[in-house]
């Protein structure tokens, strides 16, 4: 009955991409899935086909058609020039949430920490992965980190909603807001905030850092733990390898109209093409895709059937240990394995019962515009004396000569640290400064000012890198001091 099959895209990827790919698919296939695939082709193929973004217009038809992607891992080939399909794929669908439960199967899978059950929820579509890069200087690159309010309330949003529908107890959000005090600030403000609407679930705050050690160390402290990217990128990987194998953990990323389904590992090539990688990854991946397309009684059977075989020892060789497997297996036995343990479920470990139809849908609050006034300027140079030294003292004096009616200069930082006026001599300076002009007692200022001061800083011989406006928004800053300001 072709009418009842769910359209889903398919790419096998790269290096143990196919193996992994085929055996998921024969898996989910013999437990009855009731889909229907369309194949498209992803990743290094297409890149050195000379597409840069390594997917073709024909794929995205697909994607447009059927709105459900499961994804083998794919090559991102080295050097220049070629954009991440992932993050791309990601933003192009608005895939702001990606899911990665990280949970130990002690005592069948070999791992320091036994009681580890923990989701992290890690937002997939801004901070440092907004890819917008610059050389500034001969000395200093750039990278923007953004974080917006609609973004963080989203995905906050969905770790607490996700958290309901799953019966968790607590959610965790990481991020470094003692530093970042407006980009990660704005995620923890969020969190606090939304974290009232959903009295009935614990939550907490963890400086990354130290909330990262916490973790790598005790992660039974932590259920769902939610972040912006960067640490969710990092931190999945590590959880999923202190649960036995980075190879054990499938990704969801979620969106409003389109979902992609994933490993969390990369597309491996040194084990390609050997029928030794786990396709576990995958293959939970495809469980959560399961649930999503409605099929939750196909899931359950798959995942418990996978269980029963981690617990009867049938492992590949990233999880093969003498005192807990029983048999090491290959890629397409281990397939194999498991769809001969179909309709079991597992002995000792917890028995799935996922419930169809839990789809999480979540929204932003729409943005209040605020107030928002001009108090001055960051102007960056690339500057060095004729001889390469890099003087502050010497840079200051000459930029406090120029002014714009009142609008002067206020202060100099290098690499953030203010070293103008009263800078340390021992402060090691690069080629790359920032000039912050403001009037008198953070009078605003209209921007034709700006663009005046701007003329006469190019007219003195300056090389002005950018600008960046320093504005208040609601009569608070909305811009760092300098280091030591
Ligand atoms: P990787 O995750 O591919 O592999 C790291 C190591 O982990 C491997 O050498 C292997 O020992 C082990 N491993 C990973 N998956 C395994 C599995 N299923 N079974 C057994 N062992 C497994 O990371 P990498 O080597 O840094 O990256 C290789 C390529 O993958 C790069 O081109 C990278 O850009 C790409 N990558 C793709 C994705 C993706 O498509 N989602 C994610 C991460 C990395």
């Amino acid at each position: 009955m072709a009418e009842n099959l769910v359209p889903i895209t398919v790419a096998y990827g790269d290096g143990i991409g196919p193996e992994i790919m085929d055996a998921t698919l024969r898996i989910i296939t013999a437990a009855g899935a009731k889909i229907k695939t369309e194949v498209i082709e992803i990743g290094e193929k297409v890149y050195m086909g000379g597409n840069s973004a390594g997917i073709a217009p024909e794929a995205w038809e697909s994607l447009r058609r059927t709105k459900v992607f499961l994804k083998a891992p794919i090559t991102t080939p080295q050097g220049g020039g070629f954009k991440s399909l992932n993050v791309t794929t990601r933003k192009t669908l608005g895939l702001f949430a990606n899911i990665r439960p990280c949970i130990s199967y002690h005592p069948y899978v070999k791992t320091k920490h036994p009681i580890m059950d923990l989701v992290i929820v890690r937002e997939n579509e801004e901070d440092l992965y907004a890819g917008i890069e610059h050389q500034q200087t001969d000395e200093v690159t750039q990278t923007l980190k953004l974080i917006s309010r609609p973004g963080t309330e989203k995905i906050v949003r969905y770790a607490f909603e996700y958290a309901k529908a799953y019966n968790r107890k607590k959610v965790t959000c990481f991020t470094k807001d003692n530093i970042m005090k407006l980009t990660d600030g704005l995620f923890h403000k969020i969190f606090d905030e939304i974290a009232k609407e959903y009295p009935e679930i614990e939550n907490e705050h963890w400086i990354v850092d130290i909330g990262a050690a916490k973790m790598a160390d005790t992660p039974e402290a932590f259920d769902v733990i939610v972040m912006p990217n960067l640490y969710g990128d990092v931190l999945s990987d590590v959880a999923a390898q202190i649960t036995g194998s980075v190879g054990l953990a499938g990704s969801a990323n979620i969106g409003e109209g389109y979902a992609m389904f994933e490993a969390i590992h990369g597309s491996a090539p040194r084990r390609a093409g050997q029928n030794m990688a786990n396709p576990s990854g995958l293959l939970l991946g495809a469980v959560q895709m399961l649930v999503h397309i409605g099929q939750g009684d196909i899931a359950s059977k798959v995942h418990n059937a996978w269980l029963r075989t981690m617990e009867d020892g049938v492992h590949t060789y990233d999880i093969f240990k003498e005192d807990t497997s029983k048999e090491k297996v290959g890629t397409k036995e281990f397939a194999d394995a498991v769809i001969a343990r179909l309709g079991q479920t597992p002995k000792n470990l917890k028995t799935v019962e996922y419930q169809a139809g839990k789809t999480i849908s979540v929204k932003a609050n729409p943005t209040t515009k605020g107030k928002k006034e001009l108090v001055g300027v960051d102007i960056f140079l690339h500057w060095t004396e004729k001889n390469g030294e890099k003087n502050a003292d010497v840079l200051g004096n000459q930029i406090a000569k120029i002014k714009e009616g009142d609008l002067g200069l206020y202060m100099i930082t290098n690499r953030g640290l203010k070293v103008y006026p009263n800078g340390f001599p021992e402060t090691f300076c690069t080629d790359h400064w920032r000039c912050r002009f403001q009037k008198p007692n953070d009078a605003p200022l209209h921007y034709s000012e700006v663009i005046g001061l701007l003329s006469k800083i190019t007219e003195a011989g300056f090389d002005i890198i950018k600008t960046e406006n320093l504005c208040t928004f609601n009569g608070e800053k909305g811009f760092s001091m300098g280091q030591g300001q």
